[in-house]
C-alpha cells in the first residue's frame, strides 16, 4: 500500500480505507454554547441515522446549511428578520431567488437587481446570493433572442450566482397577440445556451401539484389553498396549458442545453410521481432537483422508495425551503400560505425543525410542516451523515464555487503566549471556533473524510495557527531538514510542498493583495517561510516563526502548531477588528488532495483574489 514517492513514507500507517478513519472529537462554540459531538464517518446501517441527527447538529451550530430557495424582499426590515430566524436555525447561507430584473429604470440608475443585492451585501455580508430574473418587457421586440442574452450578461457582471424563472411561462405570460409563452420557445434557448457558458445555473419553477388542474369543488384536497389563491388554478384548458405537457416541455429545453444546470425546484417539479423523477434525472445529467415547499408531498410517498431516490441522486439533489419574507408587513411564507393570520418567528422555527426531521429521523405518520398543503400526515427517511451533507451544503457549495462567499476566520486574542507543542487538547485553543478544510482548491469537490480543522489566537506578539489533520498515511522527506528550506522552483516533487504539509497564506497590506506570506509545515515538523510579492518569491525571508506536530496513529489524525511572529506580518501591530488576507491549504498525497479553505478554482494555490477574512477579535 505504497503510493509514495521513493523512500519517502514517514510510516507505513494500517491499511485502513478512509471510511474507517476514526471518530474525531469535535468541539463547536456557537452562539456561546459548547456543542460536542462524535462526527462517526464509519457508521454501520442500523446507527445511520442516529449518528446523522448528531452531525446536523453541529453543522447548524456552525451554521454551514444552505437554503437554495428563498424568496426575501430587501429592505432592511425584511433582511434582518430572515437573518433573524436563519441564525436561529443554523442556516448560514440563503439563495434569493427573487433578486430582480437587470433593467435599469433610466439611464444611470440602478437596477432592482443591483439594489437588491447590494443592500443585503451592505447589511448581511456573506449570508445571501442572489439570482437574476428575466424581463419579459420586449418579448415581442425581433431581436428578443438577443436582449435575452444581453439581460444574462449584465447580470453575470453584477455578480448574479444564477437565474431564476418563476411558473410564469405557459401558466401567466403572454404575448403581444394573447398566445402563452411556452417553456421551450426556441426563441429562449441562446439565453439557457449563454447561462451555460457563464457557469450560472437556473432553478426553474413549472407546472404545480396535480390537484391545481382538476375541477375545483369540495373533493379537491387542495381546497383550502386554491380558495385562499383563486389563480392558482389552472383547471381551464382554454386558458392554460396542460400539466403534463408543462413538464415534458421543461425537459426539452433540458435536453437542448447540456451545458446548462437545471435546478428543478420544488422536486423537479413533480413531487407526485416519484417514478417520472426518477427517469428524468436518469436522462439529464444537466438535471437537479431542490426540495422548496414539497416535503408535504414527497413525505406521503413510501419512506424507502423515497430514501433510495435520494441515495441514488444523492450528488444532484439540494435543500431548499421557499422560506420568505415578503410585502409590506414582512409577511413570513413557510413553504406556502393562505389568508390564515401570518406566522411568527416561532413559527420558522417550527417549521425549519421540520425540515430537519423529516432528513434526519425515520419518524412516521406525523403532521407536515405546511398545513395548507393538504390535511395528511407525512414519514421521515434519515438519510445517512454523507448523504445529508450533500443535500444540505455539498451539493450547492459545488454548484455555486464561483459565487460563494469569501470565507471569514476569527482568531481568538489570547493574552498567554506559549511555545509549540503539537497539543491541540490545550484549553487555550477551545476559546477558538474553528474552520474547515474540505474542498479541493482547484475545483471545489469536496473531501469530507479530510476534513481539516483549524483554528487561531492572536497575541500582542504572535498569531498561532492550529491544525488537526485526519490521515490515512503521511508522505514525506526523511530525513527531515534543519536549517535550510527544501525547494527547488525549477524542479518537479523536490521542494517541501510536494509531499504532505499545511500551509498558510497571509497578507496585512489591503492595497496590494499580491504581496503576503506564506508558511508551510510537514509531519515532520519541517518548515519553510517565503515573502511573496508576486511575480516574485524571496526565500532568503526569515520570518522567526516556530511550530511543532504530532501524529497520532490510532486516531488517524496529525496535529500542527504554528507560532508566527506578527512583526514580521506588519510593521503595525494588528488591534481587535482588523482585517487581513488568508488562504490555508493542505496537502495530502496518499488522497491525491489539495485542499483549501477558500478554494482557488485554478491550478494554482497563488491567486489572492480569492482569499478568504482574518479578523482579529477579542
Ligand atoms: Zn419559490
Amino acid at each position: 500500500m505504497y503510493s509514495y514517492f521513493g523512500d519517502t513514507t514517514l510510516r507505513s500507517w494500517p491499511n485502513r480505507k478512509t471510511k474507517g478513519l476514526a471518530m474525531l472529537r469535535m468541539n463547536v462554540i456557537a452562539a456561546g454554547v459548547l456543542v460536542t459531538a462524535q462526527l462517526g464517518l464509519a457508521q454501520g446501517a442500523g446507527s445511520d441515522w442516529a449518528a446523522a441527527r448528531q452531525a446536523a447538529a453541529v453543522w447548524r451550530a456552525e451554521h454551514r446549511i444552505i437554503d437554495l430557495h428563498q424568496h426575501i424582499d430587501c429592505t432592511p426590515q425584511h433582511l434582518a428578520r430572515a437573518v433573524k430566524i436563519m441564525d436561529a436555525v443554523g442556516v448560514g447561507l440563503a439563495i434569493n431567488l427573487s433578486g430582480g430584473t437587470v433593467t435599469r429604470p433610466k439611464e444611470g440608475q440602478p437596477s432592482e437587481f443591483e439594489r437588491n443585492k447590494k443592500s443585503a451585501d451592505t447589511l448581511y455580508p456573506g449570508r445571501f446570493l442572489f439570482y437574476m430574473n428575466l424581463d419579459y418587457q420586449n418579448w415581442d421586440q425581433p431581436d428578443f433572442a438577443r436582449q435575452a442574452v444581453k439581460q444574462v450578461e449584465e447580470g453575470h457582471r453584477l455578480g448574479a450566482a444564477g437565474f431564476k424563472e418563476f411558473k410564469r411561462l405557459g401558466l401567466y405570460l403572454r404575448d403581444g397577440a394573447g398566445n402563452l409563452l411556452k417553456v421551450d420557445d426556441p426563441k429562449l434557448d441562446p439565453m439557457w445556451k449563454r447561462l451555460g457558458e457563464l457557469d450560472m445555473p437556473v432553478s426553474i419553477h413549472v407546472a404545480d401539484p396535480k390537484a391545481f388542474w382538476l375541477p375545483y369543488n369540495e373533493t379537491n384536497e387542495r381546497w383550502k389553498e386554491l380558495g385562499d389563491h383563486k389563480n392558482w388554478w389552472f383547471g381551464d384548458t382554454n386558458k392554460f396549458m396542460p400539466w403534463k405537457e408543462l413538464l415534458e416541455s421543461l425537459n426539452r429545453v433540458i435536453a437542448r442545453h447540456p451545458e446548462t444546470t437545471f435546478v428543478c425546484v420544488h422536486f423537479a417539479n413533480n413531487a407526485e410521481e416519484l417514478d417520472w423523477v426518477d427517469a428524468s434525472l436518469g436522462r439529464y445529467k444537466n438535471m437537479m432537483a431542490d426540495l422548496a415547499a414539497r416535503i408535504p408531498e414527497i413525505g406521503r410517498h413510501d419512506p424507502d422508495q423515497v430514501r433510495r431516490l435520494f441515495l441514488k441522486y444523492q450528488d444532484r439533489i439540494l435543500f431548499g425551503t421557499d422560506f420568505q419574507v415578503v410585502f409590506d408587513n414582512l409577511k413570513l411564507i413557510l413553504g406556502s400560505s393562505g389568508n390564515e393570520p401570518p406566522p411568527a418567528d416561532a413559527d420558522a422555527e417550527v417549521f425549519f425543525a421540520k425540515e430537519w426531521r423529516w432528513l434526519e429521523t425515520r419518524d412516521t405518520n406525523w403532521a407536515h410542516m405546511t398545513p395548507i398543503q393538504g390535511d395528511w400526515t407525512i414519514s421521515s427517511i434519515g438519510l445517512p451523515a454523507p448523504v445529508l451533507r450533500k443535500v444540505y451544503f455539498d451539493n450547492a457549495r459545488k454548484l455555486l464555487a464561483r459565487s460563494l462567499p469569501l470565507p471569514v476566520v476569527k482568531a481568538r486574542h489570547t493574552t498567554c503566549d506559549f511555545e509549540p507543542d503539537g497539543d491541540l487538547t490545550k484549553t487555550i485553543w477551545q476559546t477558538a471556533t474553528p474552520v474547515r478544510l474540505e474542498c479541493q482548491s482547484g475545483d471545489g469537490a469536496v473531501l469530507p473524510e479530510l476534513s481539516t480543522s483549524v483554528r487561531l489566537l492572536w497575541s500582542a506578539d504572535f498569531l498561532y495557527l492550529g491544525y488537526e489533520c485526519p490521515c490515512t498515511e503521511l508522505t514525506v522527506f526523511l530525513p527531515p531538514k534543519a536549517g535550510a528550506k527544501r525547494f527547488a522552483l525549477d524542479q518537479e516533487g523536490v521542494s517541501l510542498w510536494d509531499r504532505d504539509v499545511v500551509e498558510a497564506f497571509i497578507g496585512s497590506d489591503a492595497q496590494h493583495i499580491g504581496r503576503y506570506a506564506e508558511f508551510e509545515v510537514a509531519p515532520t515538523n519541517e518548515r519553510l517561510d517565503l515573502m511573496l510579492n508576486l511575480p516574485d518569491k524571496d526565500f532568503q525571508w526569515d520570518s522567526g516563526f516556530r511550530s511543532a506536530t504530532r501524529a497520532d496513529r490510532k486516531a488517524g489524525v496529525w496535529n500542527c502548531e504554528m507560532r508566527i511572529p506578527l512583526k514580521a506580518l506588519s510593521s503595525s501591530p494588528p488591534r481587535a477588528g482588523a482585517r487581513w488576507r488568508l488562504n490555508l491549504f493542505r496537502a495530502d498525497r496518499a488522497h491525491r488532495a489539495f485542499l483549501a479553505w477558500s478554494p482557488t478554482l485554478v491550478a494554482t494555490a497563488h491567486a489572492p483574489e480569492r482569499f478568504g477574512v482574518l479578523e482579529f477579535v477579542e
